[in-house]
């Protein structure tokens, strides 16, 4: 059993909460600050990071009146600077500031939402000083577990999902009662290529594979979606957030993508978190917890919907869903494994160096190959994340 067994209450005083967004430059962080520039008086930016998207990082913050803007690119800091002149916005940059900014203790809530194992230290340093931490990075727990929940029950801080499947868990999880829970049904809408046959899926380009049906996301999540690797980082996820058994956790397909999850309770019971599929739903509910707030998505409207279907995963087309459940049960680095060589598969198949197929096919040989050492610590995390990245670059390189 794993998960963070209760969330510590924040003391609500009423006052603007501090917001800092890692990553406020993406599909995620975009969401998030359209929030708040929805919802001004209730919050005060503290700092907002990107990568590269120089132009639209320094826009966000003047509109916020963020105190402080981070770009991670160091080359980029002159850019900042010069966008920034004249405003009483702050520049910094380099990955060393965006850790900075996460620790800055004017941020109340911080906002996880880089992608990848990038957003790894930036969540730690949030998490250490017992933030209010909104998580979309999913590939932080998935990469260190343990290691990361224990840092947050040391930390006191307290971890609320934005991914919308464990913002609907956590919506209906009655912590108080957790064994009373029978079982947690994560929903997953299958992705642009549930009705694809193998042979059709093999001549997927980057661009179909991007194009998912219900979302909009970033290039990797969506990827991770047609692999329907989403589902299986998210069943790991899930397995960290929440007090459950990882036989306990079950996928099912639900191409509407308006149950956003599930859980079930000894007596029968099934209680579900339903919406139009819009991230800035969860990210709401992350950011006022434990309030609401409005939130613009498109009200639900089952009449017009009509009808809700469901079906079972097929792992056959979509070995990731096996290969992320035998991750999470071989236990140890061997999710830190999977999520790296993922990373580095979709990287290479978004660069046209290898074929859709070749992202499960070259996770499954990665960890096959490797020995997978135990996951103590962080160093742990970094050292089996660092030689899985090398050897999927390997096979990549000579496929
Ligand atoms: P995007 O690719 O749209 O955005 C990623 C953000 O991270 C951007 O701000 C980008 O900066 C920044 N970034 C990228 N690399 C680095 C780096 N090395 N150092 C610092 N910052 C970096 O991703 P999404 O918003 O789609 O996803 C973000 C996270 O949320 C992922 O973990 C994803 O799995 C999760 N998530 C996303 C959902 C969605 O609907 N999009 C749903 C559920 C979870 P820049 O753009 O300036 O280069
Ligand atoms: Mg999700």
């Amino acid at each position: 059993m794993a998960g963070i067994e209760s969330p510590h209450l924040l003391a609500g005083t009423g006052a603007p909460r501090g917001v800092t967004v890692l990553g406020s430059t993406g599909s995620i962080g975009c969401s998030t600050v359209d929030l708040l520039e929805r919802n001004r008086g209730a919050f005060r930016v503290e700092a907002l990071t990107g990568n590269r998207n120089v132009e639209l990082l320094a826009k966000q913050a003047i509109d916020l009146g963020a105190k402080l803007a981070v770009v991670a690119d160091e080359g980029l800091y002159g850019q900042l600077k010069d966008l920034l002149a004249g405003t009483s916005v702050e520049a910094a940059a380099g990955d060393q500031a965006v850790i900075d900014a996460a620790a800055r203790p004017g941020g109340d809530i911080v906002v996880a939402s880089i992608v990848g194992t990038a957003g790894l230290r930036p969540t730690l340093a949030a998490v250490r000083r017992g933030a209010l931490v909104a998580l979309a990075n999913k590939e932080t727990l998935v990469s260190a577990g343990a290691v990361m929940t224990r840092e947050v029950e040391q930390g006191r801080a307290t971890l609320i999902p934005v991914d919308s499947e464990h913002s609907a868990i956590f919506q209906v999880f009655e912590f108080d009662r957790a064994d009373a829970v029978s079982k947690v049904t994560l929903t997953a809408s299958g992705g642009p290529f549930r009705e694809k046959s193998l042979d059709e899926m093999a001549a997927m380009t980057p661009a179909q594979a991007v194009a998912h049906p219900n979302w909009s996301m970033g290039a990797k999540i969506s990827v991770d979606s047609a692999t329907m690797m989403n589902k299986g980082l998210e069943l790991i996820e899930a397995f960290h957030l929440f007090p459950v058994d990882e036989p306990d956790i079950e996928i099912l397909v639900h191409p509407q993508s308006v149950i956003h999850s599930m859980v079930s309770y000894v007596d029968g019971s099934v209680l579900a978190q339903l919406g139009s599929p819009d991230m800035r739903t969860p990210i709401a509910y992350a950011l006022a917890w434990p309030k609401r707030m409005p939130a613009p998505s498109q009200p639900l409207s089952l009449a017009d919907i009509g009808t809700l279907t469901f079906e079972a995963p097929d792992t056959v087309r979509f070995p990731a869903l096996r290969l992320a459940r035998e991750s999470l049960i071989a236990g140890g680095g061997a999710p830190t494994v999977l999520n790296a060589a993922n990373e580095v598969c979709v990287a290479a198949f978004l660069e046209g160096r290898i074929g859709f197929l070749d992202i499960a096919r070259t996770v499954e040989r990665v960890l096959e190959d490797g020995p997978v050492g135990a996951l103590g610590s962080l160093d742990d995390v970094f050292a089996i994340d660092a030689d899985a990245r090398v050897r999927a670059e390997l096979l990549i390189a000579r496929s």
